[in-house]
């Protein structure tokens, strides 16, 4: 019940111009301003910097650009081109080839068979680099949407491309049985977003037992799954299913937030353990964070303590 509190709040936060106005002024500014836990950087040059730390402590990643629900064809274009740009950019740097993004970034909510264009224009790229692209998941008025754009461009052959499952939605243990018939490589979440009762689980240990059932399926049915959770209960129990099953950890991989859990990644790796982090990064960096916030309040005390810290190093 508190989840659902917190979260909805810091989603109706989210909304607020003049917060996002304020924050964006400060939450980056400096090399230890409070945005900076979760975001890379706000541009590619600091986020290839940050992959480079990463990659040196023996994890995996994704690149993430923020940027979602863009209102007109010209900021998809703008936020295309930009994908094309860090398509290279990573080439170039020779980091990990792996790439997350948004279909409203690339203009779902205004056209979208553009939209798909644009995506299209992305795999062209990539695929041929040997990239993988992840389709994260939205809110849920986008879920069949997303879902159908990854089964057409699958079926139409693009191999490199995989999307996001949601454990608290309703539809979600189904929409797995359909999507791992296919082949397709799922990353396994929670959910991020506040949703009705009607069509997802409220309490968290409703959420947390259809992950564990999802995530039992990915282990042994699954192709190339990212178990995406910073719980470790979920985490030990992926471990100890794997393992019973004969399931070894190069068939499978964790994914965990940039900036949380650090600890736990650590951990894991020295386990023998694959992680992936997702690194997101850019300027339009909000919306990102303050879900980070709503999934946990204790982050508002830390936000509030960089900012006394900052006050005082002024
Ligand atoms: C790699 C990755 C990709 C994701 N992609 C998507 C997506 O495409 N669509 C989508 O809807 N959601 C996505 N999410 C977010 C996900 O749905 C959850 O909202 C988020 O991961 C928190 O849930 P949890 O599984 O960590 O478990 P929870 O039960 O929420 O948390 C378990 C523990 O993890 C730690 N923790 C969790 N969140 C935070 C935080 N923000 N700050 C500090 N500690 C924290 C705390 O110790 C907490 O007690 C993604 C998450 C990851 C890790």
């Amino acid at each position: 019940m508190l989840e659902r509190v917190s979260k909805g709040f810091f989603h109706l936060l989210a909304q607020s111009r003049t917060l996002q106005v304020v924050a964006s002024r400060v939450g980056m500014r400096r090399p230890r301003s409070f945005a900076r836990r979760f975001i890379a950087g706000e541009n590619i040059q600091e986020a290839l910097e940050a992959a480079r730390a990463i990659e040196r402590r023996g994890l995996l990643l994704t690149l993430d650009h923020l940027g979602e629900n863009v209102t007109t064809l010209a900021e998809a274009e703008a936020a295309t081109r930009e994908y094309l740009a860090i398509v290279r950019a990573i080439v170039d740097a020779g980091t990990s080839r792996n790439v997350s993004l948004k279909l409203t970034q690339l203009g779902l909510d205004v056209d979208k068979a553009i939209a798909v264009d644009n995506l299209r224009r992305i795999l062209e790229h990539a695929e041929p680099a040997d990239f993988f692209v992840r389709l994260d998941m939205e809110g849920s008025h986008y879920t069949d949407v997303t879902l159908e754009v990854f089964e057409t461009l699958w079926q139409q052959g693009n191999r490199g491309l995989g999307v996001v499952l949601q454990a608290t939605l309703r539809r979600s243990e189904q929409d797995l049985q359909r999507i791992n018939a296919l082949g397709g490589r799922i990353r396994l979440v929670k959910g991020a977003y506040t949703e009705p009762r009607a069509i997802a689980y409220q309490r968290k240990a409703e959420v947390d037992a259809a992950f564990a059932r999802m995530m039992k399926v990915l282990i042994t049915d699954g192709h190339q799954p990212a178990i995406a959770t910073h719980d470790e209960n979920m985490i030990e129990l992926t471990r100890r299913w794997a393992a019973e099953h004969g399931v070894g950890p190069e068939r499978f991989e964790f994914q965990m937030l940039y900036g949380v859990r650090r600890d736990l990644q650590a951990s894991l790796v020295s386990a023998a353990y694959r992680v992936r982090v997702y690194v997101p990064f850019g300027r339009q960096w909000f919306p990102y964070f303050m879900r980070r916030l709503g999934e946990r309040p204790a982050n508002v005390a830390f936000v509030v303590r960089s900012l006394i810290g900052e006050d005082r190093r002024r």
